[in-house]
This record gives C-alpha cells, structure tokens and sequence, in this order.
C-alpha cells in the first residue's frame, strides 16, 4: 500500500473514530439529562460537614427541577464561607446541575453545601451521578476577543502601577479589575516606606541610608530572602513617592507610627487615606484618557498558554458573563494576596485560624493562575499579622464597645498569658502591631489578656495613665486608642456582656479563673505569683518589661479576655526573579515562564517567614514591584530597553 493510501485510511478510520466518540457523548449526555430531571417532588434537608461545624440545607424539587436550594443553618465565617455557600446554593438552582465549582477561598464550605443537596436529591430518587456530570450550558456566552501588548491583572497598589508604568513606555494596556473600584488593599492603608523623597529634602532631612537599611533587612531575614529583589526595591523606593505625587497623590512626610518601627526614617503618610480610592481613580482616569483600557467587575479566570508553555493572554469574565479572550505579549499578575481565602492561610500557618481583616475578595486568584501552569511557589506562609482584638458582639454599646474589642487587647500593663496559662511575652511590644500579632500567632489560636477588677474600675473611672501606663497606643487613624486621661465608660457593664457571651472569664482567685477559663490550673497560678512578685520588685525577669508597666494585680475578682490575631494581607505565593518574571518551578534553573509577570502581594521572595519592621513595607512594595513588573512587561512587549533606575 502507498504511503498516499494508507494515510487516507488512517483519516477515515479516524474519521468514523470522532463520529462514534460524538454519537456516544450526545447520547450519553442527553440519556443522563433526562434521568437526571426526575425526582419525587417535595421539601428535602440534609446536612454535611462544612469548615466550623455543619451544613444544613433545604431542598425544593419538582418532579423535572430542582426549585431552590436554602442555606438552613450553618457557622461557617459569614463573609467568607457564608457568601460563598449563598452563591453555589444559587448556581445549583440557575445551573440544574451538582458539576459546580467551590468558590476558591471557601472549599470547605462550598463543598458541605454541595454534599448536603446531594443528599436530598439522592432522597427524591435523583441520578446524581448524571447531575455531577452536567456541564453549563456555553452555547449562549458571549465571547469577546482582543489583542493588547500587555494585560495586568488587579488595579490594586501593584497592578495600577504596573498598567500605568507599561503605558509609560509605550505600552498598549489593557488592565483587569474583579471589584468595581480600583485601589484594592492598597486604598485601605495609611502610608508607604520611600528611601527619599523631594520631602525629604524639603524638609532637610539625611537621605536615607540604603546600604545599612539593606543589610539589616537581610540579617532580620537571616539571608533567607530574594537580596536582588529587595536591593532593586529599595533602590526604586527613592523615585516612587514622587511618581505617586506626580500622578495625583496627595502625600506627606511623616514619622513612624509604631514605636519599635523607627529604624529608617522614610515613612510617608497619606494626607487622608479616605480620599486614597479616589487618586486610584483619577489616575486610571488619566491612563484611560491615554489609550489604556480598564474592565472593572471583570475578573480574570485563566491564564492562555501556547503549545510551547510561554503565557499568550489571559480570559476574563464581565458581570453580564461576557468571557474576554485577550491576546497579549506580556501579562502582569497582581491579585493582591489570599487574606479572604481563611482555610487556605489556617494551612501556611500550622493550623492556626487566623481571621482575614483586609480586602477578603482577594482569594489568590493570581497565584493559582500561575501556580496552575507550573509557577514556582514562594513565600506563602508569609502574612501581614497587624492586628489583634477582643471579639465578641457589643452592637448594644455602639458609642463605647472600641474600648473593650480593641482598646483593651492594646495595654501593656498586665500581664498576657497563652491557652495554658503561661506568660508568653514582654507586653511592651504592644506599641507594635507586627510584633505583638506575631507573638499572639505563635501560641496559637488565641491568647488571654489578664485583669484585677481594681484595674477594671480603675480603667472605667480615670483611664489607663492611672494604672501607670506610660505612652499611649495610636493605631492608623485613631490618635488615642488607649485613652490616658479619660474614663473608659461602660467598661464593666461590656466586660459582663462577653463573658455571657464566652469571650471573657471571671474567678475570685487565680484557681477559679484558670478553671473557668480551661487553662492549666498550676501554670497559670505559677505565671501570676511570679509577674505579681517581679511587679512588687519592679523587675521583669522573664522578658525585661519596662518597670513602669510591671503592676501587681492585687486582689481579686480577676478576669482573662480571649484575644485573636487577624491578618491585613498575605505576602507571597509566586516565585519571581528580580525582573519580577515568574519563574518555573524547577529549583535547578527556575527559567522565567515566557511573557508573565507578577507584582505586590502575589509574589513572593521578600522575607524569610515574617514581614519586615519597615513602617510602610507592604505598601511600598506594592508600588515599586508594580513599577518594575509593568517597566519589564513592557520592555518584553515592545522589545525595548527600560531603565527605570536611570531616570
Ligand atoms: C486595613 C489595612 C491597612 C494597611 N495599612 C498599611 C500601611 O499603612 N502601610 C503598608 O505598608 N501596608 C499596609 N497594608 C498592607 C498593604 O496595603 C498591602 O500589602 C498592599 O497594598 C497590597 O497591594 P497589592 O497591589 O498587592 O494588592 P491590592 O491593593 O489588594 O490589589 C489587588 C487588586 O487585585 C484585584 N483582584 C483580585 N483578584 C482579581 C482577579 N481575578 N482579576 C482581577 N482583579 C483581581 C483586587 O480586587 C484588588 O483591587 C494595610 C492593609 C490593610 C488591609
């Protein structure tokens, strides 16, 4: 037979091959759709494990439908898993199918919701298998494509300035935004780290020295960090405030705000942070005005990849579902971080839950996109803990219940002791936040914040100078978050509200409180005797606490007040190269992946496993990664040289 022939034959086999696969599928398809739209009418509930407990959920189903799907009663976290649960229990009715896809962020819960609905159709007689088959229907989604030299993803602090630095260099820019503003975390913070600034020298001030600061941020990190990366950083931070004022930021020079900060002197303020979205949005203004695009509520999906692994464009999806195909030579990912995606950060830290107080629609988008084609992990397990509160619900104290969720968590003249009762820490690294929620995340879930009720009514009459405090706590806005001179009005009244609510615990004596609380009777009796007598002697023994803040307690009642860590932002995830290229993950060479990018919160390689004590850090790397990522992408796109450090 001739090769001719032969070759022919082969194509007709194959030919009858792909008709037989079709027929098969169709029919398949179509025999399970109708089995699967056959149930016995009525009201279902079921119940499956979700993330803190159980789902429970209600089903309504006709003979041919499935009507509803209700959320009955759950505990999952109600902005994470809650939102989450609410909208697969809506794709399952609008879809008429069980193949749906947990909202990543929300695994745990999407798929309690899932499971549970599977169970009351199993219980109308349901072919569930054939409902875990069925697909969306795609005939009907509209599909937009284009082509652009370079598509960022995320106008947060990185993104934004990645769009806007490409467009600089002669890029054509299309810049994709999931919420309906831009801004993103970066909109939520008070001011950023810039080694000098025009300022700076108006206000006369040494330039900052960079050599220094670099070496003391790669001892903090003990070298286990990316040193070009952050030596690229700091040596851009000196041009980035500028770059912000000249496009429209209203900043200002000011000291650090966390006393143990204080290092480096290049701290640089919002003049309102609550005006910040709005200088996002008038520079996007501006880069539209320029030819760049922007698609807010669009968020991206999926990066596309040819044949030979380089990224070629990225498909996006607008709110009426319009799917946008966009080609572009270079892609720029900057979703900002995992902080909403709870089970996910629990995992990076050990099983510690930490809860997410930051933009928590920021999911990882972007790092599962490109971990998704083979990116190189870096720096997940790194994370923006800043915060620490009492919780508890104190609605019924609107004007006053600050002064117990957080002021309270905020004082350094008692003593803190772990879950089991032990002292854990010198009290005074309150007056900074990353220190004190570090501390708080290394023992675990929870810590107790100790008080006589000679305090307590101290507090509620005077305030907290009277108890010997010596400075007092500012946190971002609030001037005076512990207040010195002033009553802490309500304080009882709210102390008694948590403990009916189990967030605070009350004993006569240290015994009963300890029991109470559930920590180890003897450790924490130990813990009190000791702090109580190195606060008679006016000398911290254990952890060196000022002797201004070392109060003996006194007589009881005593009480212990849960505190938890919270998280502003994760800070890594994608393993990049100093050109912010993302890299394959392959230790012996991690070759850049062609054409991606990423910047700010997605991309990892700045610290060891903590964040850094540089007042303004994280910001400040959202800004100039977001530089050099849109300076590299653009470079790439256009095939020119981008010096961004010459200017
Ligand atoms: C309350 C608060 C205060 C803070 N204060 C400070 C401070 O004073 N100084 C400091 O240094 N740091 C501060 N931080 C941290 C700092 O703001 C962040 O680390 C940094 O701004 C992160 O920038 P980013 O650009 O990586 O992320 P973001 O600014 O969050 O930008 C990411 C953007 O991507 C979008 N996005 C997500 N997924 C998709 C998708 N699939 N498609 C398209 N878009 C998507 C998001 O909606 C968002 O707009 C603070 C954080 C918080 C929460």
């Amino acid at each position: 037979m001739d090769n001719k022939i032969s070759r022919r034959i082969a194509l007709g086999l194959l030919g009858v091959v792909v008709v037989l696969v079709l027929v098969f599928f169709l029919s398949d398809f179509r025999g399970n759709e109708t089995e699967a739209f056959s149930y016995k009418a009525g009201t279902y509930t079921a119940e499956a494990k979700g993330f803190n407990g159980n789902v429970k959920v209600k089903v309504v189903l006709n003979n041919d439908e499935i009507v509803s799907v209700e959320i009955l009663e759950h505990n999952e976290t109600e902005a994470i898993g809650g939102n989450a649960m609410e909208a697969i229990a809506d794709r399952i009715v609008k879809e008429q199918s069980l193949a749906i896809d947990a909202v990543s962020g929300a695994t745990i819960s999407c798929k309690a919701v899932l499971a549970a609905v599977e169970e009351c159709i199993k219980k109308a007689g349901g072919n569930v298998a054939a409902l875990k088959e069925k697909k969306d229907d795609q005939s009907n989604v509209n599909i937009v494509k284009m082509s652009t030299d370079v598509v960022v993803v995320g106008a947060g602090g990185a993104g934004s300035s990645a769009a806007v630095t490409a467009q600089e260099y002669g890029a054509k820019v299309v810049l994709l935004e999931k919420n309906a503003v831009p801004g993103g975390t970066t909109a939520m913070g008070g001011g950023l780290f810039g080694a000098n600034s025009s300022l700076m020298e108006e206000n006369g001030e040494e330039p900052i020295d960079i050599d220094a600061l670099f070496q003391d941020w790669m001892k903090e990190m003990a070298w286990k960090a990316d040193a070009n990366l952050i030596r690229k950083f700091l040596e851009l931070s000196t041009t980035t405030i500028d770059w912000l004022i000249d496009h429209g930021f209203e900043i200002h020079k000011s000291p650090p705000i966390q006393q143990t900060h204080d290092a480096y002197h290049g701290y640089h303020k919002y003049d309102d942070f609550t005006k910040t979205t709005q200088h996002f949005i008038k520079m996007l203004e501006d880069f539209e005005e320029k030819g760049g695009q922007v698609f807010y509520e669009t968020p991206a999906r999926k990066l596309i990849v040819d044949e030979s692994g380089a990224v070629v464009g990225v498909i996006a999806e607008k709110k009426d579902g319009t799917i946008l195909e966009i080609s572009a030579k270079s892609v720029v990912i900057a979703t900002g971080g995992f902080v909403g995606a709870e089970e996910w950060v629990q995992e990076t830290l050990g099983g510690v839950f930490v809860e997410g107080a930051g933009l928590v629609s920021n999911v990882g988008d972007g790092i599962k996109m490109a971990w998704e084609i083979g990116a190189a992990h870096r720096g997940e397990n790194v994370h923006l803990l800043h915060v620490t509160k009492i919780p508890g619900d104190l609605s019924m104290y609107p004007a006053t219940s600050r002064l117990v969720n957080s002021s309270l968590a905020y004082l350094p003249i008692n003593p803190w002791v772990n879950a089991a009762g032990e002292r854990f820490a010198n009290e005074d690294i309150i007056y900074d936040r990353a220190l004190t929620t570090n501390a708080v995340v290394a023992q675990g879930n929870f810590v107790y914040t100790v008080f006589s009720q000679n305090m307590l009514d101290t507090l509620e009459e005077k305030g907290a100078a009277a108890l010997g405090m010596q400075d007092k706590v500012a946190m971002g806005p609030i001037e005076e978050l512990t207040p010195m001179n002033a009553p802490w009005t309500n304080l009882n009244a709210m102390v008694n509200e948590l403990i009916k609510q189990g967030v605070a615990f009350k004993g006569d004596t240290y015994q009963e409180l300890a029991r109470n609380a559930g920590m180890d009777v003897d450790k924490f009796v130990k813990s009190m005797k000791r702090y109580n007598e190195d606060a008679e002697k006016g000398k911290d023994t254990l952890f060196g606490k000022r002797k201004e803040h070392m109060v003996p307690l006194g007589d009881g009642p005593y009480y212990a007040f849960k505190v938890v860590p919270t998280n502003l932002c994760t800070l890594g995830g994608i393993r990049v190269n100093s050109d912010l290229q993302v890299v394959r993950n392959d230790p012996d060479s991690y070759k850049p992946i062609p054409n991606l990018y990423a910047a700010g919160a997605d991309a990892g390689g700045l610290y060891s496993d903590h964040y850094v004590l540089l007042e303004g850090g994280a910001m400040s790397w959202a800004y100039n990664s977001g530089r050099l990522a849109g300076a590299s992408a653009a470079s790439n796109a256009l095939n020119i040289e981008i010096d961004l450090f010459s200017q």
